[in-house]
Parts: structure tokens; sequence; C-alpha cells
């Protein structure tokens, strides 16, 4: 029988989200639309040591900007469900209000044999670590060192069972088989084979908080909530002989999940996982959101940088996955049709700041005039400009979109049609502002002045090129110098355009500020 395909985001609250994890939710989610399946999220927050207060929140919101919205797990509020019912069975869905159903599984385990009671203290184990590193080796708790260890396994069960009762620090460690091989299938890395003398005996649950470890309510957790695959980032395939061995001990072979674990993503240049410092070091982001730290520093996200949700979400999934074409602008839904873990390869991603750049650059090109203007306002409302006419913006957007990577681009390209400049490019100014230049630009600012068409770049352009031609006066020279005046530098849009997008009675102030500065 085929099982309905179930895939499940599993972060740990530690942190923010960096886009590595976005782009695992992502791959998760695309898999599990193509097949009509469901995608659940589910919060492993069974390590209190590493909780950070906000992270949970983040990554949901993270999520939901990505469009990439869970069937189970959390609500339309983007709160995580905390009660059964029909769409969400397996609720809660966050492991530290789900700590009743693992011990019961933790003690199956002692009792089949694949695992035993560990009462060791920190301090023993310190002493024991602190042995092992004296003879130059390196301490593991496994077949070779469990027997000379304080443990249920090594000790008289006359002398272990009352401490069960009367000490509250102990754990349930799982019992790595001596000498033998795990062979695993990976769906990105194809089969792999380890062999145990290499793993250590993992504490699978502990006394002290009465909580499980990520490997066993990650087992459990996947087996009750039907999970069919396992997608997640290559720094788990270590643990993936002891999951197998978990589900072996568990009896739930049959149902185990297929494993998919997705390749690194990579630093710009030279080797090695892309990390914060990376971003702060070139100036990219390496987190969806901007997120605050406890240390009051702000890590910069893709939303607040101005970054389009769908270039983001277009630019991770090329992140390791190829569609085995030309291609490069998905939608989403294309995405879902396309994605293939096939098509995932199992060599790192190295992750480029341009492409990310290219990729906001076709999306801002792809909406419309309206949208793009409805943008903006927010920019010019933080720059101080409020209650600009709307058609009249419009027309601006219109203009100036080309040359814009992010909506905030607009402001940097075309400030100067909002505010006069306040100063000229020094560099321009001693190229173009010859006095032979500027006295013809000045005869043409007075040709503008006496126009009496209409105020229209089409009315306008015609005429103002023919009478510098007529007069046979270098064009280029001439129009850089108005530039000068109206912009600031000798750069920006045609003439006509900015004449008539500031209007008369601006260009008529601005010729004047240029007059008494060079007359
Ligand atoms: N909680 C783990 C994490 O934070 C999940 C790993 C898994 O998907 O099995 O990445």
């Amino acid at each position: 029988m085929t099982r309905r395909t179930r895939v499940r985001f599993a972060p740990s609250p530690t942190g923010p989200l960096h886009m590595g994890g976005v782009r695992t939710a992502l791959y998760n989610y695309l898999y599990a639309k193509q097949k009509g399946g469901d995608f659940i999220i589910r919060i492993e927050d069974t390590d209190s040591n590493r909780f950070v207060p906000g992270a949970e929140q983040y990554i949901i919101e993270a999520l939901n900007w990505c469009g990439i919205i869970p069937d189970e797990g959390v609500d339309e509020n983007g709160k995580v469900v905390e009660t059964a019912s029909e769409k969400h069975p397996h609720a809660p869905y966050r492991q530290s209000q789900r700590r009743g159903i693992y011990r019961k599984y933790a003690e199956q385990l002692v009792n089949d044999g694949f695992a035993y009671y560990a009462f060791d203290t920190a301090e023993e184990l310190n002493a024991a670590r602190a042995a092992c590193e004296a003879n130059g080796q390196t301490f593991i708790y496994n077949q070779g060192t469990r027997m000379s260890l304080r443990n249920s396994l090594s000790m008289p069960e006359s002398e272990w069972k009352p401490l069960l009762e009367t000490r509250t620090d102990w754990t349930v460690r799982f019992k790595m088989p001596e000498n033998t091989v795990v062979a695993m299938d990976d769906m990105i890395r194809g089969h792999v084979e380890i062999n145990t003398d290499t793993l250590d005996d993992k504490v699978l649950w502990k006394r002290a908080d009465e909580l499980p470890t990520y490997h066993l309510a990650n087992i459990v957790d996947d087996h009750l909530m039907e999970i069919t695959e396992v997608i997640r980032g290559e720094e788990w395939l270590p643990s993936l002989p002891l999951h197998y061995l978990l589900y072996q001990a568990f009896g739930w072979q049959d149902t185990m999940p297929r494993f998919a674990h997705l390749p690194l993503l990579l630093k710009p240049v030279g080797n090695g996982k892309l990390s914060k410092r990376d971003g702060d070091k070139m100036g990219f982001p390496v987190f969806p959101l901007n997120w605050l730290n406890s240390e009051g520093e702000t890590y910069h996200g893709y939303r607040e940088d101005g970054y389009f949700p769908e270039a983001f979400v277009n630019l991770l999934a090329m992140l390791g996955w190829n569609p085995g074409t030309e291609q490069e602008m998905f939608s989403m839904q294309e995405l879902i049709d396309a994605f293939s873990i096939d098509h995932v390869s199992k060599s790192g991603a190295k992750f480029n700041p341009d492409k990310a750049k290219w990729y906001n650059k076709e999306y801002l090109r792809l909406k419309s005039d309206e949208e793009l203007t409805e943008a903006f306002i927010p920019v010019l409302a933080a720059h101080g400009i409020e209650n600009v006419d709307k058609a009249w913006l419009l027309k601006v957007v219109s203009l100036i979109k080309e040359r814009a990577t992010f909506v905030a681009d607009f402001w940097t390209i075309a400030s100067y049609l909002f505010v006069a400049p306040s100063e000229y490019n020094e560099k321009d100014a001693a190229k173009f502002w010859k006095e032979e230049n500027y006295k013809l630009a000045l005869k043409v600012a007075d040709f503008i002045l006496a126009f009496e068409g209409e105020f229209t770049k089409e009315n306008l352009e015609g005429p103002l090129e023919e009478y510098i031609r007529g007069n046979e006066w270098p064009m280029g020279k001439v129009m850089n110098c108005l530039r000068l005046a109206l912009v600031g530098a000798s750069n920006g849009l045609g003439i006509a355009d900015i004449v008539t997008l500031i209007g008369k009675d601006e260009f008529a102030r601005r010729i004047e500020a240029i007059k008494a500065k060079l007359c």
C-alpha cells in the first residue's frame, strides 16, 4: 500500500533560522506539494539549555513570508498547535509539550535490551574522559568503556534498581551494538555503510528534566506522525546509523521514512559553511528576516534588506537543486512542478550574493508599476517625503525601475526629483562646468522657460534638441551641464524627462540657484 506523503520541518528554536534552514523547509514543502501530501512543522525544543525566546515565532514568520505554509502543526494565526483536531491530529507539535509520550518508549528499549540506565555523574564522566586523554585517547561511552562505568549493564540489578527512585540524574543510553555494519540508503547520497564500533552510546532520555534527547524524540515523533520522507541538512548524516538502529529496535522498519540529506550552503569564496560572519564581511544577509540578538546586535534579513520573497525563494531553490534545464526563474508553483530530489546535488552549494541581487532585479522588473509605486511610498516617507501625487509617482517609477535592484534604489536613483540638489558633484562640475558650456546651457534653460506649449516630454524633447542642434552647440556637454544643475551630478534621466517631472517652477528655481553659484 502506498502511503500518503508526509514530510516535516523540525527546527529547534535555538536562534534565528539561517537561510540554509529555510531551504530545508522549502525542499520539504516542494516535495510534499508535488506529491499532494502534507507538510508538517514540529518544534524540537527538548534541549532547554539552548532555548532562545522568540526563535519559534521568528521561524514561523520567516516561513510565512516565503509562502511556505504548513498543512499541519501551525494554525492560521501562526501559532504552534497545542490541541489535537481533525486538521492537526498529532498536537501538540512542540516536543516539550509531548514529554509524557517519550518515557515509555525509552523504557521499552531498556526492557527489550536495546538501551540501559546510566548513573554516571558529570564528575565521574569528566574523570573517565581525563583518564582516557592522559593515555592519549579520546573517551567514548560505548562497548569499550561501558562496563567500567556506572550503569544497569555493569552493576547488579539490586544495586541499580533502587537508584531509579533515589536519584534524579540518571539517563537512558542506547546500547550501540558491537562491530555491526549498518547499511543505509540516502535518496541523495545513495548507499552508505558504517561500522558501529565508531559510534557511541547516545543518551536518549534524561530523568533530570524528564525529556528525551533529539534522537529519541525525533524517531518517536516521525513514527507517530507517519512521516514518509525525512529531508534535512547534511549535518544530520552522522546521526543516521543511530536512527536506523532505533527504527530496528522499535520494530518500525516497515514504516521507516526514507532519508535525504541536503548539501551544505558554502561561502561565496573559499571553502566552508556559509556563516553569519561571511554575511557581515561581504554585506549580504544570511537570515530571512532581521533578528535582534540578546546583545542588541541586529542580524540582517532578506526581507528588511529589500528582497522580494519570490526572489529569495527562487534563489534558495537553486542552491543545491537544478531543474536540468537552463530555466532560472521559477514561481512557487513552477518549483512545485519541477522539483525532484534526483536533481539535488551531493556537493555543497556555493552561495553567490551577486546572483541573489540578480534575482531581485529580475523580480522587480516583473512587478507592475502600481505595485512598485505602493512599495516606494514608505521609502519616500522614511526620507520625509509624503503626500506625493500617485499618478506622478507612477510616472517616475516607470522611468527608473529598469535601473533598480531594490525598491529602495528608487530613492538613490531619483531623489533629485523630490528635493533640489544641495550640492554638486565636484568631479562632474570640474569636467562640465566650463564657462563656454554653462553659458550655452543657461541659454537652453531660457529656451525651456520660454516654451509655451504644454510641458510634456513629448512636446519638449524635439524642439529642445532642434534648438541645440540648430545652434550647432555641443549636445552632450550642454545637456550634462544642465543635468548637473538639476540633479547635482551628470547622471540621471533625460533632460526633457527631468524638466517635465519637476515642473516649470521648480526648474526655474534650480536654474536660479545655479546662476547664483556660477555667474
Ligand atoms: N531539530 C533538528 C534541527 O534543528 C531536526 C533535524 C531533523 O530534521 O531530523 O535541525
